[in-house]
């Protein structure tokens, strides 16, 4: 078992019965990562994005998650209060299945950074409503990230040059350390 170590565990909790849909928190967004800083501002750029259904008064805020190399082999249909969804369309990732979440020039990815470096979140502070609150929280874990990580690294090592040597190598830099 690996050692502990703290983390901490950032939340941005959504309630969906307080967004109005005014997209404040896209236009903070992309303002915010827009280069240089606050220069520009286009909601197709955001890490947030807010599916709309006006006529029901309807409005859910969704975070750009992670990059999917691929699409994924199922689909994703929600109904709510009556009104069908698109296909996937409360789905965070960044696919090549449609073109959210994605740099409209370059078409990379975009992902939610939680406004690394700053206090709160700029959608969450923008958000005049409270739809979006933030929470922080410190939780222990468990050190064996790391071992998956090196054993990733390990294998790939392995693949490329063969057990044999690479086992060579480590005898040889034990020997060397001790000596
Ligand atoms: S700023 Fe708040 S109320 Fe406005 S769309 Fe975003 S989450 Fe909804
Ligand atoms: S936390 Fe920051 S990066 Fe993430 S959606 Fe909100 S404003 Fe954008």
């Amino acid at each position: 078992m690996g050692e502990k170590k703290k983390k901490i565990i950032k939340t941005i909790k959504v309630n969906v019965d307080k967004c109005n849909g005014c997209r404040a928190c896209e236009v903070a967004c992309s303002a915010f990562h827009a280069a240089p800083k606050y220069s520009s501002n286009n909601p197709a750029r955001s890490r947030i994005r807010v599916i709309r259904e006006p006529l029901k008064d309807i409005y859910v805020p969704v975070y750009a998650g992670e990059y999917a190399k691929a699409e994924c082999m199922g689909r994703d249909k929600y109904t709510i209060d009556g009104k069908e969804y698109e296909e996937c369309a409360f789905c965070r990732a960044s696919c090549p299945s449609r073109d959210i979440f994605k740099e409209p020039d370059s078409s990379l990815p975009l992902k939610c950074d939680m406004c690394e470096g700053e206090e709160e979140p700029l959608c969450v502070k923008w958000c005049l409503v409270d739809a979006l609150t933030y929470e922080e929280r410190e939780e222990e874990v468990e050190e064996e990230v790391k071992t998956e990580e090196m054993e990733t690294g390990l294998e790939s090592l392995v693949n490329k040059f063969g057990l044999d040597k690479i086992l060579e190598s480590v005898a040889r830099m034990s020997i060397s350390k001790k000596g």
